[in-house]
């Protein structure tokens, strides 16, 4: 390809609306544009990168016996309607109608309509494991798409779907599934950590989100240094230490204070001088209509997952002022478990709370000294809190410690969810008729570009990993008015095309600081620098992006040391 020809308008200046930098640089880099919020257009060059990635994709996918499909992105409400989705999944989902007024929606995800094909098809255990995957655009309407391809509205994602005779080969389905996933990932040039996961309104109990370590990443990993836990925060758990104490504690007199325009546990704890583990945050809930309350200590945070898995409800919302205040008789802000008359739900670390800070139920007071069971009960505990940094490993003597991550890729074992509610069943060797077992595997493709630029750029632009750099190579001529300069780059264009390296010949009447700058910006592992000095004693200039590293070159070895270094771990 030639510079000159190529259609990728970088630009120098950050635009705007880009926060982070994979987002300002596939920009800058000419990769991409955006045609409204959440979508893009992808240039030559974002696309390269695409297609590079999805053949990683597709290569991995094909080794653990995956059998590439297209499914229709247009979906009928029917489909969604017979899993239950349909009113499930709300406004995330485009919803159209056909000209004779039929439903319709962009597929989000493909579980319905993979169902349906396999379920008329397969009818003997002998027909699996079947593993069917796409890769393809997905529609989401998401609240606040941002950060470029990380969270667009139209994405790429690669979806695997698995069909299983029973729960242990859907076991061998998901390992590996993992197993690809890590190869994957790796290959594209980036780290990504597998950590449990919660499944949300997909479904199915046992999943693992793949996760690339990074600041800008909108999900809060925890980790244990010393064994191999680690999970999103919506799913870590926390321990339930039992209650030991050497002597009974000293129960102080309930009491009510006043505590004027104080409703946060920050604002509490600071008019009453008491610490905020000392007081108890009591959140009022509309589970599936009813009212109930959750109980967290002061300085940890509900976590509503975990809540509605405890309650088994099919909807909870934090109630409204009204129904705090037709419960408790006070406005927000003064909600207490003492003489509340709805179900209390409280987390473990409440069991070893001594005379707490609690709400009174009354505007501007709170209650000191409210203890379990002498001044409230507690229908259950559980484990209802976000765990957090500093809390310790549920597996081993260690303690958490956090990170930021960007989910690239995340695997479920679905179980018969699907295949129960719509009828995909099989007969097994005795003749009897069951579900299949499925398991389903999403990797977002434009994510996972992202994410290695988020993890590969400097303050130059990007370094792309070869595996899934746009083009390996830039031949750069100082100045093409040099006839030897431009001759000897034409030539050698050719010699790494006929060598099958993914070349451009920067041919552009530009200066040569305008060239190296964009060459730099796109991010081209490897720069040949043809100037009239070096030119004269036969030699190029070899520049590696990643390290900086440059090379005088005799003109005659530079395609071989260019295909070593493409297979060196130097460029990568
Ligand atoms: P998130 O929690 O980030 O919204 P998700 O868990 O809803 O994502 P999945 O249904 O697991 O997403 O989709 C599989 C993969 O698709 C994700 O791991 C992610 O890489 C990618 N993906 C999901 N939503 C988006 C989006 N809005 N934009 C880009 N990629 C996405
Ligand atoms: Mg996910």
């Amino acid at each position: 390809m030639y510079m000159s020809q190529l259609y990728s308008p970088t630009l120098r200046e950050t635009p705007a609306d880009a926060e982070i930098a994979s987002h300002q640089l596939m920009l800058r880099a000419g990769l991409m544009r955006r045609s409204a919020a959440g979508m893009y257009a992808f240039l030559p060059l974002g696309l390269r990168a695409i297609r590079k990635v999805e053949q990683i994709i597709r290569e991995e996918m094909n080794a653990i016996g995956g059998q590439e499909v297209l499914l229709p992105i247009v979906q009928p409400a029917e489909l969604w309607e017979e899993s239950g989705r349909w009113g499930d999944y709300g406004d995330e989902m485009f919803r159209l109608k056909d000209r004779q007024g039929r439903q319709f929606c962009l597929g989000p995800t493909h579980e319905e309509i993979i169902t349906a094909l396999v379920r008329s098809e397969v009818r003997s255990y002998r027909q699996m494991p079947l593993r069917l995957y796409q890769i393809q655009n997905k529609y989401r309407d998401e609240i606040r798409p941002r950060f470029g391809l990380m969270r667009g509205r139209e994405f790429i994602m690669k979806d695997m779907y698995s069909f299983d005779r029973d729960e242990e080969a859907l076991d061998a389905s998901y390992w590996a599934a993992y197993h690809a996933y890590a190869r994957i990932f790796a290959r594209c040039g980036v780290e990504a950590h597998p950590v449990e996961a919660d499944s949300g309104a997909i479904g199915g109990d046992v999943t693992h989100e793949f996760m690339v370590l990074a600041d800008s990443g909108e999900d809060l990993v925890l980790f244990c240094p010393k064994c191999e836990y680690a999970a999103n925060v919506e799913r870590a758990e926390s321990v339930r230490t039992p209650v030991q104490r050497e002597e009974k504690p000293e129960l102080g007199e309930l009491a009510k204070a006043a505590t004027p325009g104080a409703r946060t546990i920050e604002q509490i704890s600071e008019f009453l001088q008491v610490k905020p583990e000392d007081c108890i945050k009591t959140l009022l809930y509309v589970a599936d209509g009813k009212v109930i309350a959750a109980l967290v200590r002061g300085d940890h945070n509900i976590n509503e997952i975990k809540l509605r898995k405890l309650l088994g409800c099919e909807t909870l919302e934090l109630a409204d002022d009204e129904t705090i205040f037709k419960a408790t008789g006070a406005p927000v802000g003064f909600a207490g478990p003492v003489g509340l008359k709805i179900p209390l739900y409280a987390d473990y670390a409440v069991e070893h709370m001594v005379n707490a800070v609690v709400g009174a139920n009354e505007l501007d007071h709170h209650m000191l000294n409210a203890n379990l069971e002498r001044d409230f009960q507690v229908e259950v505990f559980a484990d209802l809190r976000e765990a957090q940094p500093g809390d310790p490993c549920p597996r081993c003597e260690g303690r958490l410690e956090g990170a930021r991550g960007i989910e690239v890729g995340q695997v479920f074992k679905l179980g018969t969810k699907y295949s129960r509610a719509m009828g995909a069943t099989f007969l097994d060797e005795n003749g009897k008729e069951a579900p299949m077992v499925m398991g389903c595997y999403g990797i977002g493709v434009g994510r996972t570009v992202a994410a290695v630029i988020e993890k590969n750029h400097d303050d130059d632009g990007i370094i792309w990993p070869v595996s899934i750099a746009p083009y390996h190579v830039i031949v750069v001529p100082v100045s093409m008015k040099d006839e030897a300069q431009a001759e000897a780059g034409q030539k050698l264009y050719e010699e790494l095309q006929a060598a099958g390296v993914e070349v451009v010949l920067d041919d552009r009447n530009e200066r040569p600081g305008v060239k190296f700058k964009d060459a730099d910006l796109i991010g081209f592992p490897i720069r040949v620098t043809i100037g009239s000095k070096s030119l004269e004693q036969g030699a190029m200039e070899i520049t590696i992006r990643r390290t900086g590293e440059k090379m005088l070159v005799p003109a005659a070895d530079v395609v071989s040391t260019i295909e070593n270094l493409l297979k060196d771990g130097e460029t990568r």
